[in-house]
């Protein structure tokens, strides 16, 4: 016998939250499957970052933002290669999302300017309070139930050829259960499973692995099985800037180079415009001897170091010892292991070149996308910290129109299958715009769950009247 909901949600990562919690005010009955004994799978892990534009946040540190503004960064970020309509609906229903998880008691402590951002607009979270609270949320509303520990192997259509059933493992037994809506994927991507990264981005071998344990690819295969077309694999990329430590327990993080760091290779050389997207410096980290290389800094930099940020907590990465400290560049050479007169003349050839207004050898004139100014790094002590790529979040993913459907590969939704987060491809495209990963799955988790109950409208039509 098989139990009966009106929507199924496989994943409790915050996509999978936002569309229990959308479809529990609805009065639906829901059923969320996790495969894991914790919820929150990458979300939990994330470096905390959502993108939001227009907010009030924004408008108190006087930042002036727009969703026109946020849907053109990731449009051309994405070298125009994202599908135009999934950005456009992000730019419509993302300010409402912003409000709509505010009200549901997650908290934005801080807004700032990150990979792709023409003005700061990563707005952060802590992951941990923003899954407890949604998945209280959920739990409060008595309409959505959990099944912990729990893994969904097989997808099942009715005799209408409807996607309607799911077949879950738990304790070494077999369940079924029907939707009468809809069954939602957001089980995340496949950061986490050695096949599909051989089979579809051999060149990421050498990047370490990061994301929830979960994050396999099931999903991935779930869908295919029933038809589904995939999006945006030729563009997978790993993430520059974590330490090669950090596929351990602490991820430990830092990007010193959006604050105006360079970057040089084992010989002290620069290869990579700094101010570019995180993911295309990886791409060409990845080209470099032995995979190696440091982002160099000074203490003017240091300055801006960031307590209990994720990315620019520079100071605490210092106590932890994974960044050294010389009084001159020369020294440093020495304690990292580079020739000290190619790292002297790279670091002197750059001041010139940001002094002169120019960078001659990448072209860097901005910190992060158009953000900011380079200056030179003359200010005693230097700071070295070794940094690599990380695969932590794959961004390709199943094709999906704005109503979260799932689609064939002719473009037609396979009935009864929705999918959001960072399962579904298409949103970023050949780059990617930090925080455009949890902004995606909060809002397309809400446009999936509204679409299984056939309100999508109703939130569209909202929006627009704002
Ligand atoms: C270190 C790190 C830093 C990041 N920083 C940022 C950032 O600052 N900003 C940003 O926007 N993005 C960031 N990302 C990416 C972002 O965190 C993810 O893309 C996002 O959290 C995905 O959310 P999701 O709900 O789609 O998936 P997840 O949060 O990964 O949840 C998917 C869930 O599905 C479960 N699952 C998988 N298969 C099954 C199955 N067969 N049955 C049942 N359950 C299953 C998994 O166990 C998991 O709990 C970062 C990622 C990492 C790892």
């Amino acid at each position: 016998m098989s139990e009966q909901f009106n929507v199924i949600i496989v994943g409790a990562g915050i996509a999978g939250l936002c569309a229990a919690v959308e479809a529990s005010t609805r009065a639906a009955k829901v059923l969320v499957i996790e495969k894991e004994a914790i919820i929150g799978g990458s979300s939990l892990l994330s470096g905390r970052f959502m993108a939001f534009a227009g907010t009030e946040l924004q408008k108190e540190n006087g930042i002036e933002d727009s969703k026109e503004l946020l849907v053109k960064d990731m449009l051309e970020v994405g070298k125009g290669k994202n599908v135009k309509e999934l950005v456009e609906v992000y730019g419509e229903l993302q300010l409402n999302t912003y409000e709509w998880l505010k009200s549901n008691g997650v908290e934005f402590h801080a807004v700032r300017a990150a990979s792709g951002h023409s003005v700061p607009r990563g707005h952060t979270i802590l992951p941990e309070q923003a899954i407890s609270t949604l998945y209280n949320r959920a739990l409060k509303s008595g309409n959505v139930s959990f099944q912990l520990e729990a893994s969904v192997k097989r997808l099942r259509k009715n005799s209408d050829g409807r996607i309607s059933t799911v077949m879950y493992e738990k304790d070494g037994l077999e369940y079924f259960a029907k939707a009468s809506e809809g069954i939602i994927l957001t089980c995340g991507g496949f950061s986490k499973s050695e096949d599909l990264l051989e089979a579809f981005a051999p060149q990421l071998k050498a990047a370490i692995r990061i994301g929830g344990k979960g994050n396999t690819g099931d999903g991935l295969k779930l869908a295919w099985e029933h038809g589904a077309w995939i999006r945006d694999l030729p563009y997978l990329q790993g993430t520059y800037g974590f330490h090669p430590t950090a596929s351990g327990e602490k991820k430990s993080q830092a990007h010193a180079f959006y604050k105006g760091a360079i970057i040089v290779n084992e010989h002290g050389n620069r290869f990579v415009n700094e101010s570019l997207s995180y993911k295309l410096i990886g791409t060409e980290a990845l080209k470099q001897p032995n995979n190696k290389s440091f982002q160099i800094w000074d203490q003017r930099i240091m300055n801006e170091s960031v307590p209990g940020d994720a990315l620019y907590d520079f100071e605490n990465l210092y106590s932890l010892g994974l960044i050294h400290k010389a009084e001159t560049i020369e020294e440093l050479a020495q304690l990292i292991g580079i020739p000290e007169h190619n790292l002297l003349n790279t670091v002197s050839t750059y001041n010139s070149n940001i002094l002169g207004g120019k960078d001659e050898e990448f072209g860097r004139n901005t910190l992060t996308h158009t953000f900011g100014t380079p200056i030179p790094i003359k200010q005693k002590p230097y700071y070295a910290m070794e940094t690599t790529v990380a695969m932590l979040a794959t961004y390709a993913g199943l094709s999906v129109n704005v109503d979260a459907e799932v689609l064939n590969a002719f473009n037609e939704p396979i009935t009864g299958l929705y999918a959001a987060g960072e399962i579904a491809g298409g949103f970023h495209g050949a780059g990617y715009m930090t925080g455009s990963s949890l902004g995606k799955a909060a809002i397309f988790g809400r446009v999936a769950a509204q679409s299984a109950l056939a309100s999508t409208t109703e939130f569209k039509e909202n929006v627009s009247m704002q």
